[in-house]
């Protein structure tokens, strides 16, 4: 697998990534707000395609842009943090509506929140019913194992 960061300034996820070893090439997209194909096709060339299952483009991370560019990807998934408000998705349908998947994460955080998990899955699902929606903690890995599973089924399927 490779990834493809994109930021508006530093190197400082590509250099986390790198850090885990998976080749990574970082995007700068300065007064930008989101990558499209063309970022993405120069950034490919960083890597031998041939040798690739699996590329995750980071889109820069806001909750508008992705929604409504076409990067060439098979899947488009949101990665959305149970410390902002539960009625994100209908604040910004557009990018719960293109979506497969929703990350819902830092779930480790939700003793200490008065977030409401079944007020949000709703609230993407009236956006979004054929969404899937995992729950996950990046920092304790919780939750990993259904998304990761859910990569590999969309590549056994060949869909991605
Ligand atoms: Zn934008």
């Amino acid at each position: 697998m490779c990834v493809i960061e994109g930021d508006q300034q530093t190197d400082n996820d590509a250099v986390r990534i790198a850090a885990t070893g998976v080749p990574v090439e970082q995007v700068n997209t300065g007064a930008g707000c989101h990558l499209d194909a063309r970022m993405v096709c120069l950034a490919l060339k960083a890597f031998d395609l041939e040798k690739l299952d699996l590329l995750f483009i980071e889109n820069v991370g806001n909750l508008v842009c992705p929604g409504a560019f076409d990067l060439g990807e098979h899947h488009k998934v949101v990665v959305l943090s149970v410390t902002e408000g539960e009625d994100k998705p209908l604040k910004y349908p557009q990018i719960f509506r293109a979506a497969q998947v929703v990350l819902l994460n830092k779930v480790d955080l939700l003793p200490y929140l008065d977030y409401h998990v079944e007020k949000c899955k709703e609230m993407v699902r009236r956006i979004n019913p054929a969404i899937t929606i995992l729950e996950v903690s990046g920092k304790s890995g919780s939750g990993m194992d259904a998304w990761y599973r859910w990569l590999w089924e969309m590549s056994v399927k060949g869909e991605g």
